[in-house]
């Protein structure tokens, strides 16, 4: 029965799926995991098409190199089975473009005098925004704790600097680090992550050689190293729970394998709802879980190209009243207003080597939106072109996209997590870091059911996507290694 019966059984190879499988694995660990889809990365799956190593949405892996991607390549002893490419890319920067109220673009370097030239700042007004940026860099953690319930929105408001210094700080590290509403997070985490993004202690970019998913399939190698299996192309259906334990897992096509310990990437509220069922856990716990609310999503354009068109990997566009609330979204979502005045990134990873055919590239262009997939795309992704056209008319030379395709909400669950509730399923990474869901109001990775475990986005860790996921995995693994010693 060794094949049906393993000490944890993982669902899910998503970041935090992968990280806690995989050192789990390399302690030795009897491992199980299935995953719906054919390789690793859950939304950042990586795609190979016409020579380009491709994720479906753009991203941005802060904190830069080395960061826990790292750490997790060291722990399991794969280090020389990925490569960052972006390290080869040294000069790579990220362009910060603004949009100023008489409809001049700027390309903003804060290295730079001209910049503040250009964007006709007094001194006095240089010099607000400087003591600004230091009191965020220095603030002591007491601090910072004190602006977990104030949002990012409000505190940049309350700040006598100006437009461009409050808009860039605010739509970087408070809707775009977190897609979420700046109006949501709290000004604690823009603060960490606005550190975390500028920090000289990550120095380098950071991209993979095979793509971001490609680094995890290369981790959860580790599972089936270390006598595990790994079954892809397979959807769990249900946990099972027994005397009021976790003990195991049906799949779709019935076939049932047991644990004492079962790890769920599915996402909490999916999990709790949906492979576990409500009726399990107490009652007040269930209905938080239903209340949480999703983080925005994104949604835009991937260009292919046969020719070089930007040259570098990361651009911002953002014009001087960009900042949303969450109301405006929903308002958007329900098709009773227009984007007009909405922050854009843009980004290619082809400007690293091996990631593209020489001189092609693949571009993304992508604005926050509701994460309900049943809206209207059409105003995004005609506002999104409307820019691109006066911000990179070299896109638009006769011939140079050889195809274009709409990055939509739908294919977020078809990669992720699942939609299981109206108006969800789009969001880029899973229940928001907003005021009442960060820090200790988050969920935690232990549910109330013994031997069940949620790892991923939706629970502990912190930053952007990617590293809150795999910080979580690192943390799950933690709480559970001891009390997997007793199970072997
Ligand atoms: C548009 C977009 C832009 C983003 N930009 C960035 C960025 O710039 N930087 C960044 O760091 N992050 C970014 N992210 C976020 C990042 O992709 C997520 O934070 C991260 O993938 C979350 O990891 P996870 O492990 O929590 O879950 P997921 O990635 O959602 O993985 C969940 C896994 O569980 C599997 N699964 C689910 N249900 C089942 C089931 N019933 N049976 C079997 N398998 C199942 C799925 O197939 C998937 O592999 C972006 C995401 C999107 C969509």
């Amino acid at each position: 029965m060794r094949d049906a019966n393993f000490d944890a059984i993982v669902i899910g190879a998503g970041p935090g799926g992968a990280t806690v499988a995989s050192l789990l694995a390399n302690d030795g660990k009897h491992i199980l995991l299935i995953d719906k889809n054919a390789s690793a990365g859950g939304k950042m799956t990586t795609f190979h098409k016409g020579g380009h190593t491709y994720e479906m949405f753009p991203l941005n892996l802060i904190p830069y190199a080395p960061s826990l991607f790292e750490k997790l390549a060291e722990t399991v002893g794969k280090s020389d089975k990925v490569r960052n490419v972006a390290a080869k890319f040294p000069e790579d920067k990220v362009n910060i473009l603004y949009h100023d109220r008489a409809g001049k673009v700027h390309e903003l370097d804060s290295g730079n005098l001209s910049t503040f030239k250009s964007l006709k700042m007094s001194v006095g007004e240089i010099i607000r925004s400087v003591i600004a940026v230091i009191k965020m860099l220095t603030m002591s953690d007491k601090r910072l704790s004190k602006l977990e319930k104030i949002s990012a929105f409000d505190y940049m408001n309350n700040l006598n600097i100006p437009e461009v210094t409050r808009v860039f700080v605010t739509a970087s590290f408070g809707e775009g680090a977190f897609e979420m509403s700046s109006d949501m997070v709290p000004a604690s985490h823009m603060i960490r992550a606005f550190r975390l993004g500028i920090s000289k202690k990550h120095p380098t970019p950071r991209y993979y050689e095979g793509g971001v998913g490609g680094f995890f399939t290369t981790m959860v190698e580790t599972v089936p190293e270390h006598g595990g299996k790994i079954l892809w192309k397979t959807r769990v259906k249900s946990i099972d729970i027994e005397d009021g334990k976790a003990i195991g897992v049906t799949t779709e096509n019935g076939e049932k394998y047991t644990a004492p310990l079962i790890i769920s990437n599915a996402g909490i509220r999916q999990t709790v709802v949906k492979l576990v069922g409500e009726e399990y856990f107490p009652e007040e716990y269930a209905k938080r879980i239903k209340g949480l609310q999703s983080n925005l999503a994104d949604v835009g354009w991937r260009f292919f190209t046969n020719r070089k068109v930007l040259d570098y990997s990361t651009y911002v566009y953002f014009p001087y009243n960009c900042l949303e609330p969450w109301s405006a979204f929903e308002v958007m979502k329900d098709g009773k207003k227009k984007p007009t005045s909405n922050y854009i990134y843009i980004g290619t990873k082809s400007v690293y080597p091996t990631i593209s055919p020489e001189g092609k590239q693949v571009i993304y262009a992508v604005m926050s939106a509701h994460p309900d997939p049943e809206q209207d795309l059409t105003p995004y992704l005609n506002y999104i072109e409307e820019k691109l056209k006066m911000l990179f008319p070299k896109l638009y030379e006769d011939g140079v996209i050889e195809q274009k395709e709409v990055m939509g909400l739908r294919e977020v669950s078809a990669l992720g997590v699942d939609k299981i509730f109206p108006g969800q399923g789009g969001e880029s990474y899973g229940i928001a870091n907003s005021i009442g869901q960060s820090d200790g109001d988050r969920p935690t990775c232990d549910l109330p059911i013994p031997g069940l475990y949620c790892v991923g986005n939706d629970t502990e860790g912190f930053g952007v996507g990617t590293h809150r996921a795999v910080e979580s995995g690192f943390i799950t693994y933690e709480k559970i290694a001891n009390t997997l010693h007793s199970v072997k």
